[in-house]
């Protein structure tokens, strides 16, 4: 596992320098030029390093239905998607390895599945996610996604206290779940941590979010949840608690400097001064939130207020892809249409430090992961500058962040094990995997959905269409 990176391009305050890089044990134990090989050579010549970027918020299952959903808004995309045949395992396996293979290859090194789990099947859902990523080598945060309301509970139904039918397993009972898979699987020194995960204000009751916070401080859990995604969530929680959800969710205690909260895009100023003030992490899913029609979020606001933002593809049928550049340079470009003063846009070079440490303070990791220093873990990734997509020689990162960089990943390594070699996943066979999806799925046109039917009415009423 020792090895020295000769020669490797990395950036420094005024420009950038060539470098040699030596790991030991998995941590990186120098950084300097002219420095002995320990272990393997590994040749960093004409090569940009980076420290591993983190897909913040993604649903690994969603793989199966990548671009197949018709245009609609969240709530009524949710209703589609919940139409299709339930997973089995195997396809919970595949489409892990699937959205890790994609997140390393665009250059990240950590992964935050929020993990739907098969009714009757919660445990093992999470076991066939976690053996998936130890296999590929990938940094996993399983965050296995709870509710205890039913679906049609996350519209807003113009009433103060509406009926919906029972969620159809207890809270108490969802609890239980979550917390043998801490006891089964959370094992951050082997790359494996468990999150508490409540889906959101919109499908969740204070019972389950409070049990998440015992369970979080009980094992020292980071907690991770979608926030205000859409316009109709923001109504939802006026007529759930009367207030934002944002206070809502401070007053019960979910907000916290280990609490990462995907979207965010209908905060007000007020709610933004809350999350600054809990250290709360904002996970900026700009393709899911286009995809989706849900907003923009505010994203140069939460910088300006000191509220720590990094970035996450979602799920794949609501992106439809899990390629981080292509989220990092949207989610950076896009907010040059929503702020005029050009003097907080976001550079490459935040967007850089966003993607990495960002993600790693989101996940209480800061001190372990995130940058190129002496002493952290090497989660590192090398990109290759002689790649047509990063020609001519101009900024690398100018060019990695603002391009359209393809196959530009040569190497990478997670807590000093190397995954990618020569542009090549080397732990799991990918040609195998891009047989099974192919095996295990049709081509297919936009089906129409029954559900989307039913809900369609009452959803374009409350909201004014
Ligand atoms: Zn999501």
């Amino acid at each position: 596992m020792d090895f020295t990176i000769k020669n490797a391009v990395i950036p420094i305050t005024d420009g950038y320098t060539t470098v040699d890089v030596q790991v030991v044990n998995g941590i990186i134990t120098a950084i300097a030029p002219d420095l002995d090989v320990i272990g393997t050579r590994i040749n960093g010549e004409q090569k940009l390093l980076l420290s591993g970027f983190v897909n913040a918020h993604t649903h690994s299952s969603e793989h199966w239905q990548r671009g197949v959903i018709p245009p609609l808004p969240l709530e009524l995309w949710l209703a589609h998607l919940y139409e299709f045949a339930p997973l089995d395992t195997e396809q919970v396996y595949l489409s892990a390895l699937g959205t890790a293979v994609e997140t390393l290859l665009s250059g990240g090194t950590s992964v935050v599945d929020h993990l739907v789990l098969i009714p009757g099947k919660e445990l093992e859902t999470i076991a066939t996610a976690v053996r998936a990523y130890q296999e590929i080598g990938i940094r996993a945060f399983v965050a296995p996604l709870i509710q205890d309301e039913s679906l049609s509970a996350g519209i807003p139904s113009g009433e103060s206290s509406p009926i919906h039918e029972a969620y159809f397993r207890s809270t108490a009972e969802t609890l239980a779940i979550i917390e043998e898979a801490v006891r089964l699987f959370h094992r951050p020194e082997e790359g494996i941590t468990i999150l508490v995960a409540p889906t959101g204000i919109q499908l969740c009751t204070d019972a389950l979010f409070i049990g998440c916070i015992e369970l979080s401080n009980r094992y020292n859990l980071c907690r991770h949840s979608h926030l205000l995604e859409t316009k109709a969530q923001e109504k939802l929680a006026q007529e759930k608690y009367g207030c934002s959800a944002v206070e809502h969710l401070q007053r019960i205690g979910f907000l916290s400097a280990s609490t990462s909260l995907a979207h965010c895009v209908w905060l007000t100023d007020a709610d933004i001064n809350i999350l600054a003030q809990t250290q709360s992490t904002v996970v900026h899913n700009p393709l899911s939130n286009l995809r989706l029609g849900s907003g923009i979020a505010p994203i140069l606001k939460y910088r300006q207020a000191g509220v720590n933002v990094t970035f996450g593809c979602d799920g794949a049928s609501s992106n439809d892809s899990q390629d981080l550049l292509e989220a990092i340079k949207i989610g950076s470009i896009l907010h040059n249409v929503t702020d005029f003063d050009y003097q907080f846009w976001i550079t490459p070079r935040e967007s850089v430090e966003m993607a990495s440490l960002g993600g790693a303070k989101g996940l209480n990791i800061d001190a372990k992961i995130g940058s190129l220093t002496v002493g952290k873990q090497a989660d590192l990734v090398l990109y290759d500058l002689t790649n047509l997509s990063l020609l001519p020689r101009t900024d690398p990162i100018g060019l990695l962040v603002l391009g359209r960089p393809s196959n530009v990943v040569d190497s990478a390594w997670v807590n000093g094990k190397q995954i990618i070699a020569d542009g090549v996943v080397t732990t799991i066979n990918v040609d195998e995997l891009r047989q099974e999806l192919f095996n295990r799925s049709q081509w297919e046109t936009t089906r129409p959905s029954e559900s989307v039917a039913q809900m369609e009415g009452r959803y374009r009423q409350v909201m004014g269409l």
